[in-house]
């Protein structure tokens, strides 16, 4: 209780009992504060010395931020997890921590991955190899240049190629390398990759797992021991993520499974359906028998996912009018939410490249990426529909 003889602009600002004493909340609360109290400097010192007690919010030792932690590495089946404040901080001090001894990247990657990789962290003496998607056959011989960490997405943005994950791993590990993936396309509802032998897990906390498109955040999970590696640069980087999003982030993954069977159900049944279109002349999808990945897919997945990409007949032009046409389906970036979204990679995410450059990676000027939401399926079939009539 505070002292009544106070001032009441002393009392504005010190915390009430009522809010401040435990009790047990249905909903957890939301720890929104930066630094945490101490009854007397032996109780603070320990606090300095243990990680884990709440001591103050940068440090990532917030209540909230470890309670999603938890849960995040639960989800992963792993010991640990670290939470960032996007899928950009998780991966760039995932590359900081373990590229010094290089990095090869496998195939296509998110655009800002790329970048990060090809011209942003050379300047710090972290060099990347990149090899396309058609030479991963000859893996070993890339692999036994000893690159200290291989990094890789499966299914890969924007064209959903498929990476053996375990194979990748066997070969790396036989060859010393660290293996780190982005499993964001897939997220873990869908995908184990540690469970398949990969060391360090990445996600984008602002698709799937967080799924309302409301909140940017980004976890690593993996082995305690080599994510103690990567926690001080998250610390004096200022990567972690704010407690408000934290809480957000709690409250999403209640939902996770539920709206990633939603998402696949959903996404396989528009599959089916544009596979069979005659203004589609190739649909991108890891769980149609008919799409290259198919078998490993089917091996390493337990479901497919939301993610579509297509390549409409015609020039870049119809493509342009198909998106332009569709009512329902958001014209966005982003994906892994609950609305349905579409983007035009050619025009977008892959600007930058040359022709060249995306011709190499498969990105024609006709590919359209949708990220199919948990609307009832048969509106989402009948926008298409309608928009591919106007082409
Ligand atoms: C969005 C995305 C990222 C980056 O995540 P942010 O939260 O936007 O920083 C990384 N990888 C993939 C595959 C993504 O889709």
């Amino acid at each position: 209780m505070l002292d009544e003889k106070l001032n009441f602009s002393t009392k504005l600002i010190h915390s009430s009992v009522k809010t401040n004493k435990p009790c047990i909340a249905v909903r957890a609360p939301l720890y929104d504060t930066t630094t945490f109290s101490f009854s007397d400097t032996q109780s603070f010192e320990n606090a300095a010395l243990n990680g884990d007690t709440p001591f103050y919010s940068r440090y990532g030792n917030n209540p909230n931020i470890l309670a999603t932690e938890e849960k995040l590495s639960v989800l992963d089946g792993t010991e640990d997890a670290l939470l960032f404040s996007a899928g950009m901080a998780a991966l760039s001090a995932l590359f900081i921590t373990y590229g010094k001894n290089g990095i090869l990247c496998i195939g296509n990657v998110y655009g800002g991955t790329q970048f990060l990789l090809a011209h942003q962290l050379n300047s710090l003496g972290i060099q990347t190899n990149f090899i396309p998607y058609d030479q991963a056959d000859y893996l070993d011989l890339f692999i036994a240049k000893n690159p200290g960490l291989i990094f890789f997405e499966s299914p890969a943005n924007p064209t959903l190629d498929i990476l053996n994950i375990q194979d990748i791993t066997r070969l790396a590990h036989e060859n010393g390398s660290l293996v780190a993936m982005d499993n964001t396309f897939a997220s873990a509802i869908n995908q184990q990759p540690i469970g398949l032998g990969v060391d360090l897990c990445m996600q984008s906390a602002t698709k799937y797992l967080g799924g309302h498109s409301d909140l940017t955040a980004g976890v690593i999970t993996g082995k305690k021991s080599l994510l103690d590696a990567i926690r001080p640069w998250r610390t004096n980087l200022g990567q972690i993520c704010s407690p408000a999003t934290a809480h957000l982030l709690d409250r999403s993954l209640a939902t996770l499974p539920l709206r990633i069977n939603c998402h696949n159900e959903n996404a396989m049944t528009i599959a089916k359906w544009l596979e069979h279109h005659p203004k589609i002349t190739k649909v991108y999808y890891p769980g149609l028998p008919s799409f290259s990945g198919f078998e490993t897919a089917s091996r390493q997945m337990k479901g497919f996912g939301g993610m579509i990409s297509i390549d409409i007949k015609g020039n870049e032009k119809d493509a342009i009018q198909f998106i332009n046409c569709l009512k329902l389906i958001t014209r966005a970036a982003s994906l892994g939410g609950i609305e349905s979204l579409v983007s035009q990679p050619a025009r977008t995410s892959h600007r930058n490249l040359t022709p060249e450059e995306r011709n190499q990676k498969g990105i024609s000027d006709t590919l359209i990426r949708l990220s199919i939401g948990l609307e009832n399926v048969h509106d989402i079939i009948n926008d298409l529909a309608q928009a591919l009539g106007q082409v």
